[in-house]
């Protein structure tokens, strides 16, 4: 029995694509690996979205060719794999920097990893591809297995939007949608294994345009309706969404779906409009806050999360100013921020002024202490409050497991190891930084009150 590390960078997408490659490399033989130091395969399943993740790549392959050499003294070989958005971005040039490297392998070319493997194994040379090839790509995967109650489905991938500090467009192609019937297909295999929790993944989710059962297009809105019919499937989620993709259909389903979680990711990026127009992303600070409100309106105690960049190439102080004017006006239950990180090929990266790192600095800083205040009062507002939450896996304490609140946050309740793979009622207690702590309730749920 051979074994197999896979290590992810990156977003969910990438965690769902590493489930695959493991599902992929089975039937040749390789079994999970506890740690990369015993797998006589790794494979570092990459984002290229900023500069130091593809950089903490070639840190770490430096360390593999290190462990290659080790074991080859002692007559073990070791097969090194770069996958996901470096590997398509880079190709060739992985292989220059890092000799040791003998596969590379772009993210909608990985259901040819197993050949691949085959003909390294049989010593003809290192292995290189990086087509699109999307549909071929989820032809070919078997199904998401169940690994507990909640699973990731990606049933979209690629990107036309172009914004211009990003990769994504270049790394994972043109947006391509699953069908309906695969991913039912997929849901329901998933329902029937125990998974209580689907979060349906896609780089722009919600512009999801996937062909239905009579060949017509289906929207994402469609397609969730469809899901909650499953049986014993109880919670629906999506991420990431573009503000421009936000149809009406969708915002009724926040409204109508009782399975659809209250909790969206909505990037924003930034609340300066003459920023938003620099970054290609396609509506104003106005059209956000307007989509917000009706958002709201249908379903008034959803939880926002955003993404947000700082020191994008010509932001001002006063762009900045709107930016953080922007989350004080929407109130974020959680968000992500970053610093421009310039990517080669991108329009962004050579143009207007580039901002001092000092300056991205200190604007994160003063970004992140707002959003962190935004959130711990969203986290305070649950205090008291009984809500459902599934529960996922056991705690640090003996007998505590720790679920998920609809709202996202991690719920920590004593005495609920038994309660593993289900949902129950809990009363919240107590909010601390980064999730919540409660015990088991036999009154009703009520909602928590409205964040605005
Ligand atoms: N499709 C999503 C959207 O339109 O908002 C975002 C997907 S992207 C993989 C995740 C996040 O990474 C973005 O929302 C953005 O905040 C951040 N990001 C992307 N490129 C970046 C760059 N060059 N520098 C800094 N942050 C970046
Ligand atoms: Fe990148 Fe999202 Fe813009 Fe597409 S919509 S280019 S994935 S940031």
């Amino acid at each position: 029995m051979k074994t197999l590390f896979v290590k992810t960078y990156g977003c969910q997408m990438n965690v769902y694509d590493s489930a695959r490659i493991a599902d992929l490399l089975k039937p040749l033989g390789y079994a999970a690996a506890e740690s990369p130091e015993e797998a006589d395969m790794v494979v570092l399943n990459t984002c290229h979205i900023r500069e130091k993740a593809a950089e903490k790549v070639y840190s770490e392959l430096g360390r593999l060719r290190r462990a290659k050499e080790k074991r080859a003294e002692l007559g073990r070989p070791l097969l090194i794999a770069v996958a996901g958005c470096v590997a398509q971005a880079e190709g060739e040039e992985i292989i220059r920097r890092q000799n040791a490297v003998d596969i590379v392998v772009g993210p909608q070319a990985l259901h040819r990893i197993p050949e691949m493997v085959a003909k390294v194994e049989r010593r003809e040379g290192r292995a290189l591809e990086t087509d699109f090839a999307p549909e071929e790509k989820f032809d070919s995967l078997a199904s998401a297995g169940a690994d507990g109650p909640t699973a990731f489905l990606t049933v979209q991938e690629g990107c036309d939007k172009f914004c211009t500090f990003c990769v994504v467009p270049y790394t994972r192609g043109a947006e391509y949608s699953r069908p309906v019937a695969q991913i039912e297909a997929e849901a329901r295999q998933l329902a029937n294994a125990g998974v209580r929790e689907i979060t349906l993944l896609g780089q722009n989710v919600n512009a999801y345009c996937g062909r239905g059962p009579n060949g017509d297009a289906w929207s994402l809105a469609r397609l969730l309706h469809r899901l909650a019919e499953i049986d014993g499937l109880d919670r629906l989620r999506y991420i990431t969404s573009h503000p421009r993709d936000m149809g009406e259909d969708l915002i009724d389903a926040h409204r109508d779906l009782h399975k659809l979680m209250p909790y969206l990711h909505l990037p924003v990026q930034s609340g300066s409009d003459a920023l938003l127009a620099a970054m290609n992303r396609r509506h104003t600070r106005d059209d956000y806050l307007r989509l917000v409100e009706r958002i709201r309106a249908a379903r008034k105690d959803i939880a926002l999360s955003s993404d947000f960049i700082v020191g994008f190439p010509s932001e001002t102080d006063s762009d900045f100013e709107r930016t953080m004017a922007l989350v004080r006006e929407v109130g974020y239950a959680q968000a992500f921020s970053f610093k421009f990180s310039p990517r080669p090929g991108t329009p962004a990266s050579g143009a207007g002024k580039q901002i001092p790192e000092k300056v991205k600095s200190e604007r994160l800083l003063a970004l992140q202490a707002l959003l962190t205040t935004q959130q711990n009062a969203f986290a305070k507002s649950c205090e008291n409050a009984t809500m459902p939450v599934l529960f996922e896996k056991p705690g640090r304490k003996a007998g505590q497991a720790v679920g998920r609140s609809p709202y996202l946050q991690p719920v920590h309740v004593n005495d609920a190891e038994h309660l593993i793979g289900g949902i129950a009622d809990v009363r919240i207690e107590h909010a601390l930084p980064n999730s919540l702590r409660g015990s088991l309730a036999d009154a009703p749920v009520l909602q928590r009150a409205a964040a605005r």
